[in-house]
């Protein structure tokens, strides 16, 4: 699994300056800062890259910083986060 936290293809919210801009200008100022503290933007809590399940449950870590809890509370709910957020 160690592999996939250092591909160079994939760069994560937290180091996407463009994204984070774009998402503190659309009000999102808390959730940018709990992803800069490594936390989740939702539910605030620290996000461990060992809770992930698979592949997929990483790569929508980068895109939404979104835990592991949460992302399933997504999926479960079938609820898709804002189009705005994710960009
Ligand atoms: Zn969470």
């Amino acid at each position: 699994m160690e592999g996939l936290f250092h591909n160079r293809d994939m760069k994560g919210i937290k180091d996407n300056e463009r994204k984070k801009n774009l998402l503190l200008s659309l009000g999102f100022e808390e959730e940018i800062a709990r992803i800069e503290s490594g936390n989740c933007p939702f539910c605030g809590n620290p996000v461990k890259m060992e809770d992930f399940k698979d592949e997929l449950s990483i790569r929508e870590y980068y895109i939404s910083g979104l835990c592991q809890s949460c992302q399933k509370f997504f999926d479960e709910e079938e609820i898709q986060l804002s189009p705005t957020y994710i960009i």
